[in-house]
Order: C-alpha cells, then structure tokens, then sequence
C-alpha cells in the first residue's frame, strides 16, 4: 500500500479546495436544529450541487455512476472537505454510504437504475430500518413479518431508532420470511417505500430536545417482490455486506472531521480569558490537546489503510469494526475535553472563534451515541476478537 500523495492528488487537492472555497459559502448556513424538513432541503441540495460538479460518490465505480476515483484522491477529497468545513452529508448518509453501495454489490440492475442515480442526485432519501425493539445487538432476533402473496410481501411489524426516517424515502428493510428456520437462515433484505399506506413514522425526542430517529410501524405494508435484494430468506448475509459498509468505511468523513473539532478547540480556548493569559496555556490543556491530536492522527492513518483495502477487494474488511470503535471512544474524549474548557460558556449565549458555545455542549450529547450506533463497542470488540483475531466465539 503507498499512501504518499502524488502530483495528480495534489493537483485534485488544488482543484477541489478552490471549489469548495466558493460553493460552500455559497450554499450557506444550515438551517436550525430540529427543523427537519429544511435539513432535508438543504443536504438533498448541496447533494446535487456536488453531483452537477462532478464530486457525487467518488467513491462508487464509475459504471454506477460514481467517479471511480482512486484512493489516494478519495483521501485528499474527505481532508478537503473537513478543512472547508462542507456540510455534514447528514440526510444522504444512509443512501450515500450503505444503502447504494450494497445495491451495487447485491441489487438487481433494474433496482440499480432506478436507485443509484437518484441517490447521487439527492432525488432520494434512504432510511435504515434494521433495530426493532427486541432486536438491537441481536439482530437476527428481528421479528418484523412479511408474508409472500403473489409478487408482493405484506409486512407486520415495527422498528425502531430510524434515524431521519420522518423524511427518508425509501427503506432498507429487514423482514422475517421463514419464522420456522433457525434465526439468521430466515430473515429477508427488502427496499420499503416510506410513502405508501401501512407505513407510519413516528418521530422521538432525543435528549438535545431533537428528533434524529424514529419509530417506524409497519400494518400490511405491500412490498414488490421485485423490491428484495438477495434471495428469499438469504437476507442475513446481504445486511452483513450492508453493515460492512457501515462499519467499516462510512465514518472516514466523522474521523477528519475530529481534525476539525480539535483545531477548533485550540483556537476557542485561546479566546477564553484566564488568570495567565488564556485557557490554552494551560500546559495540562495543551498535554491533553497533543495526546488526543495524536490519537486522531493515528486512526486518520488506520481509516486510510481501512479505505486502501476496501478499495482494493470491492469490499471493507472486519478490521473496520477496530475503526469505529476507536472513532466513537475518540470522539467523546474529545466532546468531552471540550466541555471542560468551555464550562459555563457551554450553556450558550457567547460566540467564540465563530461559535456558539452550545455548540460544544450539543457535540458532547451528540458523541454519547457513537458507542452505540452501527453496533455497540462490546459487539465491535467481539467482532475484533471473533473476525480480526481469530479467537474462539464468546459464550
Ligand atoms: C444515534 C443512533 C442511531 C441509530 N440509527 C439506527 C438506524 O437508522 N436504523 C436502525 O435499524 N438502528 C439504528 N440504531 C440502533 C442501533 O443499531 C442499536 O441501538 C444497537 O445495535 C444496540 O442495540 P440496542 O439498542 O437494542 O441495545 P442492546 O442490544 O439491548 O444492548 C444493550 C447492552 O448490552 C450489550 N450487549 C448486547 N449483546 C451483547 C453481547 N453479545 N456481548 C457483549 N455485550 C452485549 C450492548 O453492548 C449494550 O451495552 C441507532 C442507534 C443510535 C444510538
């Protein structure tokens, strides 16, 4: 693997730094928290403004519309874009990042026409309609039923932790078509269309005051059978290339992001007032501040090892568990630390470097949750154990 950065990367760099320097301006700020309907305008649109730019899924083969780029100008893309400080793909995450990329690997071509080019568009919205209330960790213990009739499934049952499923489109939707097989043999991958009757999205309150996730309600939902990804019944395998992909390479933009927040943090602490001078000389601060920029440094390096090798074998490795697990405990030390140094300015009302305290405090609920999504850190460090290392399965 050979990570340097070439004089074509570079000249990508140059490029794609110019244009974000003006199209991020542009598209201005982001709307308040909690108004989700403008959330959704305004990701659906700068998904679209990078699509017409020719910057929507550079990572995607060309043949599906992608720009096919290599992983060398993938990398430079996702630095850039943290420095410019780009919107957060928010809304397009689900669609952008797992759901298109498990159509490509598994879809059938009709499903892929219709799909990939309106998700790199921002046409369409995808949700994730995996968790169920008693089956989280535990997946395959789902227990949402579809029942074949003619070339349709009618699905029964409900999910839960949505996220953003009150303006999703569509749906990755795991069913239980074979409830008398062993567990993981009967389950199937399904594309849900969120606006067709039987299917009611109920939003629920986070503890920022938000609404990112939702409970979704599914009475005799009719699903085409044309609509299923894999085989009847071989959906477990499918949500295992799904959760690959989730896993394993989608958090690269959060992880140089955390590049951002760091910097970020230096220059709030030099605005805040001390008995020497300001917070940020405090030595301990600036142990702590090194100690995390190093951390973040070394898992940017894993992410691009992560990211070289999915490149390489159409597919990203279980060593992408190890990724996101360190990305979450990261991400909360350094919410964490932020908090600190702000104290009293994190309940809001003072702008420093630019920012609104509260900011700070809402990263720090927000990162609460890494440690849980996309699989808890217990389930990722048995997945290193079991996947990575090899070792005997846990009891
Ligand atoms: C912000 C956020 C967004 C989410 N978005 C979505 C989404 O869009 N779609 C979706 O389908 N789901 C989503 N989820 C759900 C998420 O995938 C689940 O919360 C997660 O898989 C854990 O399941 P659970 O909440 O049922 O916890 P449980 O599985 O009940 O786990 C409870 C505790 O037990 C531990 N535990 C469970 N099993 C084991 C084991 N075998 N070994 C060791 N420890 C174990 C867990 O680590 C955890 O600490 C989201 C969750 C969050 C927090």
């Amino acid at each position: 693997m050979d990570l340097t950065y070439g004089d074509e990367d570079q000249a990508f760099r140059a490029e794609i730094r110019a244009w974000l320097a003006e199209a991020v301006p542009a598209h201005g700020p982001p709307p308040p928290p909690g108004d989700w309907p403008a959330r959704r305008a305004y990701d659906t649109a700068w998904q679209r403004t990078l699509h017409d730019a020719g910057y929507a899924g550079l990572h995607w083969p060309k043949k599906f519309g992608g720009k096919g780029l290599p992983v060398t100008q993938q990398l430079v893309y996702l630095e850039e874009y943290a420095r410019a400080d780009a919107p957060y793909i928010s809304v397009n995450f689900v669609g952008m990042m797992h759901a298109g990329p498990t159509l490509i690997a598994e879809g059938t071509d009709e499903q892929r026409a219709f799909h990939l080019p309106r998700i790199l568009k921002g046409e369409s919205v995808w949700a994730q309609g995996f968790s169920e209330p008693g089956a989280g960790s535990d997946l395959a213990s789902l227990s949402t039923r579809a029942v074949r009739e003619g070339d349709e499934y009618v699905v029964n049952g409900q999910k839960i932790w949505s996220t953003r499923a009150h303006v999703a489109d569509w749906c990755e939707l795991l069913v239980r078509t074979d409830p008398d097989a062993p567990k993981h043999k009967g389950i199937t991958w399904l594309i849900l269309d969120m606006h067709q009757p039987g299917v009611e999205v109920r939003p629920m309150r986070t503890i920022d005051g938000e609404s990112h996730f939702c409970e979704v309600f599914l009475t005799d939902a009719r699903v085409p059978v044309s609509n299923r990804v894999g085989d009847e019944n071989d959906g477990w395998r499918v949500t295992n290339v799904t959760l690959r992909f989730e896993r394993g390479t989608a958090f690269a933009q959060h992880i140089i992001n955390l590049r951002s927040q760091l910097r970020r943090l230096v220059r709030m602490a030099g605005q805040i007032p001390s008995a020497t001078g300001t917070a940020w000389d405090d030595p301990v601060l600036q142990a702590q501040v090194g100690h995390l920029e190093a951390g973040v440094e070394a898992l940017w390096r894993m992410t691009q090892k992560g990211i070289a090798d999915a490149e390489a074998t159409g597919m990203p490795a279980p060593s992408g568990s190890a990724v996101k697990l360190r990305f979450s405990e990261l991400s909360q030390e350094l919410s964490e630390l932020a908090v600190a140094v702000l104290g009293p300015l994190a309940l809001g009302g003072v702008r420093l470097d630019g920012t609104d305290g509260v900011e700070v405090a809402r990263e720090y609920l927000w990162s609460l949750q890494y440690t849980i999504a996309a699989g808890t850190s217990q389930i990722q460090r048995n997945l290193i154990a079991e996947r990575v290392l090899g070792l005997p399965r846990g009891r």
